[in-house]
């Protein structure tokens, strides 16, 4: 009885696990998509020069390109 069910069985199976394949692969392109868009150029409140914000320096609440930005 159960051998029989398989072969009916098999099509959803490979549907829920193609299901399952895209989502995951979304997923992963939604994350890689929020965290290329988290790394945004800011502008300096010193100069007004855009700066990566990895290379950024928080001063104060305020982001500075450079530490003679950061005296001024
Ligand atoms: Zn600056």
């Amino acid at each position: 009885m159960i051998v029989k069910l398989i072969p009916l069985l098999a099509p959803f199976l490979i549907l829920i696990l193609i299901r399952l394949a895209k989502s995951y692969i979304l997923s992963t392109l939604f994350t890689k998509k929020t965290t290329q868009k988290s790394k945004e150029m800011v502008s300096c409140d010193s100069c007004g020069t855009f700066v990566h914000e990895d290379l950024l320096i928080s001063k104060f609440g305020k982001k500075y390109c450079s530490k003679e930005c950061t005296n001024s």
